[in-house]
């Protein structure tokens, strides 16, 4: 199984110098390689007689005329353009296969990335030799052992990161604890209610954090406007193509400001999905949850509900290759299912269920119910009448 794991660099200055470049060149080459397929295709479209473009013949022409016409990529290491074709390529199938959108150029300054093939570096504790360049220092060291396939080092924020490709042999298969099953009701107010009673609450920090975001996005966006106003445009028009947004070393700043503490608020939010699906993928063998699609787009209308939406998405591909190495079982509720409406004890469904609900008497039978809880509790039913069927799978 491939895994990749994502660990922050401390490089001193020649290496985030190198490490730029590096982007730069990638970036380079892939709106260079995007380019040329569209000429080349367009071209065949003309001429049957013409090759087609392909990855693996974009790498060969840009070799045959970098020396010539672009020498500066030769300064950084040849990986660097090289991976970033495959990737274009990569994205090209991803497209035909109807996975993801037509491949776009790459700015400046979005993910700025370069990848490495697993000759071109060498781990080693908690640092990372590149050829040229030297160790260069990693704030942990590799999480998961089997053959290194590749690293792809990349730019959040002002930050460096090195993700790290991993193909771990057939993982040992720790099994769960306790082979029982629990559902899991994912929530604003509490992260997790699980169909024990337990609550988590999320990471504590988020909150100011938030009030913060929300103020520099606000300072930012009137920074803009008034640049807008400037270059004698309409505060909220768009930016035609071509001309570029003056804007202030204030706005600058707070650009940087702004995209430093989303990245703070992401990873406070990551080490808390992830200590929470361990700890769940640990104790429990069958885990029921909700498709999370519904409740994202249904009730979602503030940034908080955004965020928490995109940590759904992640709770959920966490959960599920964590159970997929214990040999665990996900189920994942029908996007209909009324986890929230349903008594958890006589089974009735109740017309509606508004948010603000928290607490509810059953009408049919009596019961008292925490709203989270109750979910939680119908999650598990869910999981455990999956169980029995035959026909359980993972999927
Ligand atoms: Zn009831």
């Amino acid at each position: 199984m491939l895994m990749a794991h994502k660990i922050a660099l401390n490089p001193n200055d020649v290496q985030a110098t190198y490490f730029a470049r590096a982007a730069g060149t990638a970036r380079f080459a892939y709106n260079w390689a995007l380019a040329e397929w569209q000429r080349q295709y367009e071209a065949w479209k003309q001429d049957n007689e013409l090759p087609k473009p392909t990855q693996a013949a974009l790498r060969r022409q840009l070799n045959a005329i970098k020396r010539e016409q672009f020498p500066w990529m030769l300064e950084v290491t040849k990986n660097a353009p090289q991976m970033a074709i495959i990737q274009l390529g990569q994205a090209f199938q991803n497209f035909w296969a109807g996975r993801a959108k037509y491949p776009r150029f790459r700015k400046k300054g979005v993910h700025d990335r370069f990848t490495l093939t697993n000759d071109q570096f060498g781990v080693e504790g908690s640092r990372i030799r590149i050829p040229g360049l030297g160790w260069v220092r990693m704030r942990e060291s590799l999480r998961f052992t089997g053959k290194i396939m590749s690293a792809t080092v990349s730019r959040v924020a002002d930050k460096w990161f090195v993700s790290i490709t991993v193909n771990t042999e057939e993982p040992p298969k720790r099994r769960a604890e306790n082979q029982g099953a629990v559902g899991v009701d994912l929530g604003v107010s509490a992260l997790a209610t699980l169909s024990t009673g337990e609550k988590v609450i999320g990471p504590k920090p988020h909150k100011a954090l938030l009030k913060r975001q929300k103020r520099l996005s606000r300072s930012l966006s009137r920074k803009h406007k008034a640049a807008k106003v400037k270059m004698g445009l309409k505060p909220n028009a768009v930016i035609p193509k071509g001309m570029r947004l003056l804007v202030s070393e204030n706005a600058k700043k707070a650009r940087a400001k702004l995209s430093r503490l989303h990245a703070r608020i992401a990873n406070i939010r990551q080490d808390a999905l992830h200590k929470l699906t361990s700890d769940i993928t640990r104790r429990f063998h069958t885990i029921g949850i909700e498709d999370l699609n519904v409740r994202g787009m249904l009730k979602n209308r503030r940034l908080a509900r955004a965020i928490a939406d995109m940590s759904f998405f992640e709770f959920r591909r966490q959960l599920e290759y964590k159970t997929e190495r214990r040999g665990g079982l996900v189920v994942v509720a029908d996007r209909w299912f009324a986890s929230t409406k349903i008594c958890s004890v006589c089974g009735v469904k109740q017309d509606q269920m508004p948010l603000a609900v928290r607490q509810w008497t059953c009408p049919d039978c009596g019961a008292l119910h925490d709203r989270d809880v109750n979910a939680a509790r119908n999650l598990l039913a869910l999981g455990l009448a999956t169980l029995s069927r035959p026909t359980a799978s993972s999927a």
